[in-house]
This record gives C-alpha cells, sequence and structure tokens, in this order.
C-alpha cells in the first residue's frame, strides 16, 4: 500500500486515490504502479553541463579538445548506459555508490561506461580557468596533507607527474585518500578508485587527472608530459579540497 500511495504521490495522483480505487481494478492500480516504478527507478544517465566555456581552460587545454571530449566522449558513455539497461545497476542510487558495486561480475559494458560517465563528471569540476596563469597551489586541509604525506608539494608534483606520465596506454592518475593516508595511484581504461577490482587501490578521490590520448592529442600530439606540466596550471584545488574534507 505504501509502494502505491508513494508511486500516486510522485505522478501527482495522489489526490485521486480513492476515486481510483473505486473505479480502477486491482491489476490496472498495479499495472500502473509498475509503470510508475519503471519510469521512477531507471533516471537516464545525463550528460553534465561544464562549469565553464569551452576555451576557458586555454591555453593550458584547448577548446576543441573541451568540446570533442564533452560533447563526444563524454555524450558516448552517457549514450552506451542508456543504451543497456542493467538488472544488476541500482538506479536509484548515485553514480558514486554505482561504481562503487562494480566488481569482476560486472559487464564489461557497465563498468567502461559507467566509469566513463563518473570519471568525467568529476574532472570537469577539478577543472578551473586560470587565464593569468597564477601559481595554482592547494591551501587549507589538503595543503597540509599533501606536505605531510609527500613532504613537499614539489615532492608530491613530480611523483604525480611520473605516475601519470608513465602509465601505460588509457587510462586516469588519482589523489586518494586510503585509511588516512594520502597516495598517488594509476587506473586502466576507465576504472576508478571506488571500484571492488583486483590490482585497483581503493580509497577517496581527491584529485583526477584524465591520461587518455583523447584529453590532450590535438595540442600535444604524443606530449603527454607536456599536457601534465600545464594541466597543474587549471586543477580546482578548492574542489580537491572539498572531496578531501568530506
Ligand atoms: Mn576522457
Amino acid at each position: 500500500m505504501s509502494d502505491r500511495r508513494s508511486f500516486l504521490k510522485k505522478s501527482g495522483l495522489f489526490g485521486l486515490t480513492a476515486l481510483a480505487s473505486n473505479l480502477l481494478s486491482e491489476e490496472k492500480i498495479n499495472a500502473l504502479q509498475t509503470l510508475g516504478k519503471e519510469a521512477g527507478d531507471k533516471t537516464p544517465f545525463a550528460l553534465p553541463a561544464l562549469p565553464y566555456a569551452y576555451d576557458a581552460l586555454e591555453p593550458f587545454i584547448d577548446k576543441q579538445t573541451m568540446e570533442i571530449h564533452h560533447t563526444k566522449h563524454h555524450q558516448a558513455y552517457v549514450n552506451k548506459l542508456n543504451e543497456t539497461p542493467s538488472t544488476n545497476l541500482d538506479y536509484s542510487s548515485n553514480d558514486a555508490v554505482k561504481c562503487s558495486r562494480v566488481d569482476k561480475s560486472t559487464s564489461a559494458v557497465i563498468r567502461n561506461n559507467l566509469g566513463g560517465h563518473y570519471n568525467h563528471s568529476l574532472f570537469w569540476t577539478l577543472l578551473k580557468p586560470n587565464p593569468e596563469s597564477k601559481a595554482n597551489l592547494p591551501a587549507g586541509k589538503l595543503n597540509e596533507a599533501i606536505t605531510k604525506n609527500f613532504k613537499t608539494f614539489e615532492d608530491f608534483k613530480k611523483e604525480f607527474s611520473e605516475k601519470a606520465t608513465k602509465h601505460f596506454g588509457s587510462g586516469w592518475c588519482w589523489l586518494i585518500e586510503q585509511n588516512g593516508k594520502l597516495k598517488i595511484t594509476t587506473t586502466p581504461n576507465q576504472d576508478n578508485p571506488l571500484m571492488k577490482l583486483e590490482g585497483i587501490e581503493k580509497g577517496k578521490i581527491i584529485v583526477a587527472l584524465d591520461v587518455w590520448e583523447h584529453a590532450y592529442y590535438l595540442k600535444y600530439q604524443n606530449k603527454r608530459a607536456d599536457y601534465i606540466s600545464n594541466w597543474w596550471n587549471v586543477v580546482n584545488w578548492e574542489k580537491a579540497e572539498e572531496l578531501f574534507t568530506k
């Protein structure tokens, strides 16, 4: 009964309940309820808008790369997820929880496209314009934790850049918090540190860097290291601090 009531309420039909109960057969009410549940539980995935213009990260990340990355690559992950209804996905949970339930039994299509959607959604928010090329450094609690774990920010930057540069093939480089310690780790393809997969360091994500060629090839060609050294200028440390302290 409570299920039916919440469906009717959600559908704006609550006021008609009494009437409906009299006019509709139990069978029809059940059918309506099922329809409502399906619609409610399988909220389609959607491409989030960028919090800045495509050219806002110039000269460090170019407009064309940002536009193609967002409207073609990220959109493709979203489309694939919506085309592939999965009985194993809890559609009512948020995307971080969905990722945390990915394990070796998860199909490749869900693992890759859910990861692709989640990682990019996070990545966009971890970038911010820096048109005047100001020094871009973490502050507050995150800065304290970085210097505690890596000695200096420069040591941290060096280790992160090396790991991101040397990661073989497509993937991501992350700063995570694991059991109270900060760690730099990489994952292949669209896997991420929330997933329960062998060989993946699990932890809370604080910084994310996409090292797929599609993230830099138009401007930097094969020079991933140059892309990474420029990316430091547009890291959104305020967002990273928010992820770290939440
Ligand atoms: Mn990408």
